[in-house]
């Protein structure tokens, strides 16, 4: 309200405001617009309810596409809340990152206590940057190398899982650049 007595009454930039102003109004409406119509196939779901899984991906660009197929793959669009670090389960699990551990670990409570999830899926992936920093370059020197140091790192973070929410089920992925996944137990 104010804006638009400062604007009525400004003589010499009033036009050069009121344009501002409804730019920002267009702006504003088209940000609404825009989040009405991504919620709207959301729009069974609440903040509060009962969601299948939480998805614990790595930031690393070239990953969101394909992490993104595969949930949608497994029909969870919609159903999963969603916790992103560098490195994924290795972010989670290796000593250099310990500082950021227990922003999982307190979402991941979060997620069980507002979303009532089953689950954490744990997507690690192939050329990750951060494994490569957590465990040095001999630790993904190639695929095979770099299969077992996953492997470890996820076994670590079943482990983890187990003794800190040992109701939820766990699942454990190593994804390749090109979406394909390989589950370990
Ligand atoms: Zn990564």
């Amino acid at each position: 309200m104010k804006d638009v007595i400062h604007i009525s009454s400004c003589t010499c930039c009033g036009d050069l405001l009121r344009g501002a102003f409804s730019r920002r109004h267009l702006v504003l409406s088209a940000a609404a617009f825009s989040a009405a119509a991504v919620l709207s196939p959301y729009r069974a779901f609440a903040a509060e309810g009962h969601y299948e899984a939480m998805v614990l991906g790595c930031i690393d660009p070239r990953l969101q596409e394909p992490v993104h197929r595969y949930t949608r793959r497994r029909g969870l669009t919609g159903k999963f809340s969603q916790f992103v670090i560098a490195g994924a389960a290795v972010g989670v699990v290796a000593e250099p990152f310990k500082d950021w551990q227990k922003a999982f670990w307190d979402n991941l409570a979060t997620s069980i206590q507002l979303h009532h999830i089953k689950k954490v899926i744990a997507i690690d992936h192939r050329d990750c940057g951060a494994a490569k920093i957590a465990y040095g370059p001999e630790k993904v020197a190639n695929p095979k190398i770099e299969t077992e140091t996953h492997r470890t790192a996820m076994a670590d973070f079943r482990k983890q899982v187990g003794e800190r929410q040992p109701a939820l089920k766990v699942e454990t992925g190593l994804m390749a650049l090109n979406g394909r996944i390989e589950m370990f137990a």
